[in-house]
């Protein structure tokens, strides 16, 4: 019955620190993951950093460290921001681990037997901070279109993989739809590049790069970094590289990028797949760029914004939310942190722990309204409704049309209480009260798992104070949606959920 459910995000580069565009693909993966748990499907997140390179063996020399070293202290931060973070992952794959190594020597032995990598020379123009060749016709005003600085010409004897013999497969798998690219922008795009383009055979081994993977067949040589990094999609769920034992969770239900590194899972990773005849990832999804206060991010500038230091000041829960909330997600769009203080203080503070601590104060005695006689129509409907909007948004990954469907089900429940004014029921109408404050202790409930995926420990928080944290974990999905069943029989107050948070201009 349940079904699996294997997430990726990239791995990201060590020799960077963990920055807020990595934190907003890996929020959003765990916001899957923890969704599909919910779901009760067997879930599989994977996450890790990308540690070869010929960068990270400069930056290590500069340091002062060993390469080995320099990728160990690194890495390290990446799992420290994560955990802040409440990511949780089931394997943080590191690409320096001997498994993964010897994962990828096995794929190249394969490729080789399959006469799918042959020895030449390649000449061209190389990024080294994209660590990639250029076609003239990539570039943008004659420079790396990301980096936007000049490119060195290079000449050396390489291994190649026959990349052009898939040209025509993948124009048919993609525009079917038998590997999904999503968003539609996306999928044009690289179906554009397919059509105008020929494709060609692609570099894996570099000579002049000496911290990186050993490539089997010359030992002068070490493996393409992006051929390695790309693999640990594969060795993450313990592959080791033979094609007759594939790991249970392959092939990844969705393997979540931004933008910028499209081009290498949207036609370089399926090549390699299915020049060793493994199936390809169902989907693959590319999120898009972010600016930062209308700037836009560079990676080798810095970042500008810390995702630790924004956790600390929004809390961690509050800022998976609110990052997810700000556009919709797949399209690029603004991270401003005068827009984070007023959707924390409109969503979060006014809005959610406002809503929990009134309902909250209305009952202080949970045994009374422990359980309603009569299921309230309006409100079962609603709440079967949002529940379907929002399992629908997080199949089709809108973040924000989930939250919406949140938003949308707290202004229901604050609507509700200003028409029924509870406190003067008490004197009126105190059966009337009861059936009021159920509906609504219901509702806080259904709130709380609702944001379970975005915000787990407040979401844990609030059924603490409903006095069904234990209880409410055991229950299936189905359990969960049901309106009208649970019983609240020790409602307490709790602390405030959201505290205020004033900008600091
Ligand atoms: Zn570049």
């Amino acid at each position: 019955m349940n079904n699996k459910f294997y997430i990726t995000t990239p791995i990201y580069y060590v020799n960077e620190k963990p920055h807020v565009g990595g934190a907003y693909t890996t929020i959003a993966a765990d916001v899957l993951a923890r969704f599909h748990r919910m779901k009760g499907d067997q879930v599989f997140f994977l996450t890790g950093t990308d540690e070869h390179g010929e960068k990270i063996a400069i930056s290590a020399e500069a340091n002062h460290k060993t390469p080995k070293e320099w990728c160990d202290e690194n890495s390290a931060k990446y799992e420290e921001a994560w955990d802040v973070l409440k990511i949780s992952h089931d394997n943080f794959i590191r690409t320096t681990d001997s498994k993964h190594e010897k994962t990828v020597v096995k794929v190249l032995e394969q490729l080789f037997k399959k006469k799918l990598i042959y020895p030449g020379t390649y000449q061209g123009l190389y990024c080294i901070d994209c660590e990639r060749y250029y076609t003239p016709k990539e570039l943008v005003d004659g420079k790396c279109p990301f980096h936007h600085h000049d490119l060195v010409t290079l000449s050396e004897d390489c291994y190649f993989f026959k990349l052009s013999a898939f040209q025509d497969i993948l124009l048919k798998l993609i525009s079917s739809n038998e590997f999904l690219i999503e968003p539609q922008e996306r999928k044009n795009e690289i179906l554009g590049f397919l059509k105008s383009e020929k494709l060609e055979d692609l570099a894996v081994s570099r000579k002049k790069v000496k911290w990186g993977i050993e490539f089997p067949f010359d030992k002068e040589q070490t493996i393409y970094v992006w051929v390695d990094a790309l693999f640990n999609y594969l060795s993450g769920i313990d592959w080791d590289g033979d094609i007759k034992k594939l790991p249970k969770f392959w092939p990844p239900e969705v393997q979540l990028i931004g933008k910028d590194i499209l081009r290498f899972h949207a036609v370089m990773w399926p090549a390699l797949l299915l020049a060793l005849e493994l199936p390809l990832p169902k989907k693959l999804f590319a999120h898009g760029f972010f600016t930062v206060n209308g700037q836009k991010m560079s990676k080798s500038l810095g970042t500008g914004v810390n995702p630790e230091e924004l956790a600390v000041t929004f809390g961690a829960d509050s800022l998976r939310w609110l990052l997810l909330s700000l556009f919709p997600f797949g399209q690029d769009g603004d991270l401003s942190e005068s827009r984070l203080y007023d959707k924390y203080n409109s969503d979060l503070s006014n809005g959610l722990g406002n809503l929990v601590r009134r309902v909250l104060t209305l009952a202080q005695d949970g045994s009374e309204f422990a359980s309603s006689k009569i299921i309230n129509v309006e409100f079962k409907e609603k709440i079967d409704s949002v529940w379907q909007k929002y399992e629908k948004a997080l199949d089709g990954l809108h973040f924000e049309t989930a939250i919406a469907q949140i938003n949308d089900l707290i202004f229901f429940c604050d609507k509700y209480i200003n028409q029924e004014e509870p406190w003067k029921l008490s004197k009126t109408d105190p059966d009337k009260l009861k059936n009021v404050l159920y509906n609504l202790l219901e509702s806080l409930r259904h709130l709380s798992c609702l944001t379970w995926p975005f915000m787990p420990d407040k979401s844990n928080l609030i059924l603490e104070s409903l006095g069904i944290l234990s209880q409410e974990h055991k229950k299936n999905l189905s359990e969960i949606k049901k309106f009208g069943e649970e019983k609240f029989e020790k409602v307490s107050q709790g602390k405030v959920l959201f505290p205020k948070i004033e900008s600091v201009e």
